[in-house]
């Protein structure tokens, strides 16, 4: 996903073979301007087309009437057979096929909006019927639509809103004369129907709400660097030559302090899985849910009723705000690309959108002055000699690369420039195909006329179509070559400082009572903050995300002095030491953190290797580890087993596995449980009590439970697999937090009243340091809360 598609990097790998062998070598050495110099003299730009064009032909991007009516349709069909949560994705593909301001795209609106209505998202609905009556709805079917609009005010309680809109219909129908059609008959039916709830309502007036929220949340203490944007007061900005830039703690830190907020440089949605697997041979629309319909492109903010890019399909919106901010800042030149970025990557992508975020003027002075720095790297250190330039003594920030002319750190495009692109780490080959794409990317928009765009030159017309340009002789323009030498940079920096932004997504059938989530990666983005942290495979901070911003905490108590770590990935309770080492290698260093080097040097088991260990399937002991075979560790019984065989059992039962959550994916909950309880028999013959696999199986069981309305099964089980998550994890994980939260939710349908609340307490503690007092799933523990407190004083008693 983050590199371009298989086949463009194969092609990419037979020209890089096919080069003189003297051309290679010099690629290896050359600077980042040399490469690009060096590879456009290379280039055949129609062989390279052709082969583009063919692999975009499997991303569809633009708009397309026939797709618009396939989705319609089967939004339609959903829609009466009452799937209405399925219908307002389809109706929202379909209008991303429809041109702005057609009368069809104002159709999907309003059909979007009767399902909203359905689905009881009032305020949503009305922004979809005021959509549809902006982009031109159909007068002849206005009317249907405004007493929508009446009812849903009715429903939010807006009585005045609602009678206006009222009139406002009758006058409608007033003015289209005389009706005697049986629609229309219904039609003033219901509008009778209408007027007097609200009349009804209306001479009972309600007792007004109670400001709720009386609950004030603080907000939470905060003191900002003076030398780091965004950062904390209580971490430092250190450099050294072995661990380059890094953050230390200036003063004791307690679990859950908030250590950094940091919005988002740039950050580019990734389409998730399935978008690049359709085959073409298949149906050519999809009715399958990727992230890019799930989450708005620009804030990743989730989609209800999304707003439709008004020049392709893929982009999506949250608000029309979105859409134009989007619009301005970037999406107008990425906007005809789609297919081409969606084949190049997301890490081609972020490099376009950081270019086009910092606009040409910054771009060229600081590749300009990276070109200077080349020359003469002493030249830098010279100038900060100077006295005018002294070091400021005061914070001691100002000779560390990429902070500004005051000595301060902060998110900006200069910041994101100076983190390491590491160019004479990757290997020629990748930076080979890393300059053929940014290549593409950079001759397309010159195709496409959006070169003006591109360079901010244009003229007063701005949002008019950009002309494609004459065919010109495919060379790249000198301030295009700027742009794709910093493209170039941003991918190559991306392997080491790619941030992904994950949320957790609900998993599942989702009709269930619990609420299933995991954690799906959204975005990639920079963060130039967030990536002065080092590894570590053992961090002491929690990263948790809000729409783009980035937030930061202690997860355990951090002494002053210590260095603040950030885990990119490997984390010691999921992988041996070896795994972690071949993991980390793409960014260039090894890690030497405590857990590295206790399994490195003492000899010390690594916790997974440990805790994910089989058992003798004889007499139940635990298997020693040898080369290929594994041996019984109870000298009495001996029996030694191969590892092929021992992982191909294991191999069974996870299909095994996958088969029972098909089942009740199918609504077969009882055979589900059949079948995981076999599957769990089998486990305890030869994994050990702790395998990850026997925890597992107890959520799944648990989830089953749950679907079927047995709490307390469920919460057994759940419990079951806590203690499994915990020997892993350990006790004050973010994990635990998670599973605490699931168990929490089960107790709280059961009505197990004080085993719920201490379960609400239990996760509170472990997410508030993880994710802030703010997080939803806080919230969510509070609303339970709040509700079981309320409970009647016998339904308490009872439990
Ligand atoms: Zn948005
Ligand atoms: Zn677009
Ligand atoms: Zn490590
Ligand atoms: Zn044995």
């Amino acid at each position: 996903m983050a590199l371009p598609v298989e086949e463009w990097r194969l092609y990419a790998a037979r020209r890089w073979a096919a080069l003189e062998p003297a051309l290679r070598e010099r690629l290896a050495v050359a600077s980042l301007q040399d490469t690009l110099r060096l590879g456009c003299g290379l280039l055949r730009p129609e062989v390279e087309a052709a082969v583009l064009r063919q692999l975009c032909r499997r991303v569809p991007a633009g708009k397309e009437p026939a797709a618009a009516r396939f989705y319609r349709e089967e939004g339609n069909r959903r829609f009466g057979r009452r799937q209405y949560g399925a219908a307002v994705r389809l109706y929202s593909q379909a209008a991303s096929h429809e041109l702005p301001g057609s009368p069809e795209v104002s159709v999907c609106f309003a059909n979007r909006s009767a399902a909203l209505f359905h689905l009881g998202h009032f305020e949503v609905c009305l922004e979809d019927i005021a959509r549809a009556e902006s982009h031109g709805y159909p007068d002849r079917l206005l009317p249907k639509v405004l007493l929508r609009k009446a009812e849903c005010l009715l429903c939010l309680g807006r009585l005045q809103d609602a009678a206006n809109a009222l009139s406002a219909v009758e006058n409608k129908i007033a003015m289209d004369g005389i009706m005697t059609n049986p629609a229309h008959q219904t039609l003033l039916k219901k509008l009778s129907q209408l007027k007097i709830k609200i009349h009804k309502k209306e001479s009972c007036p309600q007792p007004a709400r109670e400001a709720c929220g009386d609950i004030q949340r603080d907000s939470e203490f905060w003191e900002e660097n003076d030398s780091i944007s965004g950062a904390s007061s209580s971490l430092s900005l250190n450099f050294d030559m072995e661990r380059g830039r890094h953050l230390v703690a200036s003063q004791d830190i307690q679990p859950g302090q908030n250590l950094l907020k940091e919005e988002a440089f740039v950050s580019v949605l990734c389409p998730g899985e399935g978008l690049l697997l359709q085959d073409s041979s298949e149906t050519p629309w999809d009715t399958q849910v990727t992230n890019a319909d799930l989450y708005c492109h620009r804030c990743l903010r989730q989609l209800l009723a999304s707003v439709p890019c008004r020049g392709c399909s893929y982009a999506k919106y949250c608000s029309q705000n979105c859409a134009d901010v989007a619009w301005e800042r970037y999406h107008r030149m990425e906007c005809s690309l789609g297919a081409l970025l969606l084949t190049l990557g997301v890490f081609c992508h972020v490099a376009l959108r950081t270019v086009l975020l910092a606009g040409f003027a910054e771009v060229s002075r600081l590749v300009e002055r990276s070109h200077d720095g080349d020359k003469d790297f002493h030249n830098h250190e010279a100038r900060c000699k100077h006295p005018s330039e002294a070091p400021d003594m005061r914070t001691g920030t100002r000779g560390v690369p990429g902070c500004n002319d005051n000595g301060r750190y902060q998110s900006s495009y200069q910041a994101v420039f100076n983190l390491l692109p590491h160019a004479e780490k990757h290997s020629p080959e990748h930076k080979f195909l890393c300059m053929l794409s940014v290549v593409a990317v950079c001759k397309q928009l010159q195709e496409a006329g959006l070169e003006a765009a591109v360079l901010n030159q244009e003229s007063s017309e701005k949002w008019s179509k950009p002309e494609a340009c004459e065919k010109t002789s495919g060379e790249l323009s000198p301030e295009l070559k700027i742009m794709a030498e910093a493209m170039l940079r941003h991918v190559l920096q991306l392997q080491c400082n790619a941030q992904a932004i994950t949320v957790m997504q609900e998993s599942g059938s989702g009709d269930g009572a619990v609420v299933n989530k995991k954690p799906v990666r959204l975005a990639t983005a920079f963060f130039p903050v967030l990536s002065l942290l080092n590894h570590s495979c053992c961090p002491n901070i929690s990263v948790s995300f809000s729409g783009t911003a980035a937030t930061v905490r202690a997860s355990q108590l951090i002494p002053s002095g210590q260095e603040i770590f950030h885990c990119y990935g490997p984390h010691r309770c999921r992988m041996r030491v070896a795994e972690r080492q071949q993991l980390l290698s793409q960014y260039f260093f090894e890690c030497r953190c405590q857990a590295c080097l206790d399994e490195l040097e003492s000899d010390v088991k690594s916790v997974v290797s440990v805790r994910n260990s089989f058992r003798c399937p004889s007499c139940r002991a635990s298997m020693q580890v040898g080369e290929d075979m594994l041996c019984c560790s109870n000298e009495a019984c001996a029996v030694s087993v191969s590892r092929e065989s021992l992982s191909r059992r294991l191999q069974d039962l996870q299909q095994q596995i996958k088969k029972a959550l098909e089942l009740l994916k199918d609504r077969k909950a009882d055979q589900a449980i059949k079948l995981l309880l076999k599957c769990q028999m089998d486990a305890g013959n030869f994994l050990s009590p702790e395998h990850l696999l026997m925890g597992e199986m107890e959520d799944h069981l648990a989830q089953v439970y749950a679907t079927l309305g047995k709490w307390q099964e469920a919460a057994r089980h759940l419990e079951r697999s806590i203690e499994i998550v915990e020997v892993h994890h350990g006790p004050s994980s973010v994990e635990i937090g998670h599973e605490l939260f699931k168990l929490a939710q089960i107790l709280f349908n059961g009505f197990a009243v004080s085993e719920a609340l201490s379960t609400i307490q239990r996760a509170e503690e472990i997410l508030s340091v993880h994710c802030g007092p703010q997080s939803t799933q806080i919230q969510e523990l509070q609303e339970m809360k709040t509700c079981l407190l309320e409970l009647p004083r016998s339904i308490l008693q009872r439990t």
